[in-house]
């Protein structure tokens, strides 16, 4: 006899064969190592899934549940907003240069009188704060779309 496929040695442990086909499997197992070990492996599910029922969850178990699973969304909503605060911080420093640059630029652009420190930094100081305060919009108008993005 060819060996029985899973599905019969499955249908042999649940003793859901017909008889002279579950004698036919019975008598190969005697004979057959390979196909003896697969019903014993079998068995030994079978036994194990008896004894651990599926674990039901109480209302309690639940709650835990959720709140754990909130909890992770809200780390996960924090990193967010740190790594977008650190990228903020960044194209501060960046746009706080370009700002520095071109002020000093267009104040010293060829054909005009140097200007004094105080009156650059004043300048500077001016230009900046039109900037920071875009990018602030920016940035608030950013992280309000991550979070609806994210979901809660
Ligand atoms: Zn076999």
């Amino acid at each position: 006899m060819r060996c029985p496929d899973p599905v019969q040695l499955e249908a042999l442990v649940d003793g859901e064969l017909p008889a002279d086909r579950a004698a036919g499997v019975t008598r190969h197992l005697e004979e057959c190592p390979a196909c003896a070990t697969q019903v014993r492996r079998i068995r030994q599910l079978v036994a194990l899934l008896r004894q651990r029922s599926v674990p039901v969850l109480d209302e309690l178990e639940v709650a835990q549940l959720v709140e754990s699973v909130r909890r992770k969304a809200e780390v996960k909503r924090r990193l967010t907003f740190a790594a977008w605060r650190r990228s903020l911080v960044a194209a501060s420093l960046v746009l706080a240069l370009g700002t520095g640059a071109l002020t000093w630029y267009r104040l010293n652009s060829p054909g005009r009188r140097p200007v004094a420190p105080d009156a650059f930094a004043l300048a500077l100081l001016h230009e900046h704060r039109r900037y920071e305060v875009a990018l602030g919009a920016a940035a608030d108008l950013g992280f309000n779309v991550q979070v609806a993005v994210l979901g809660q």
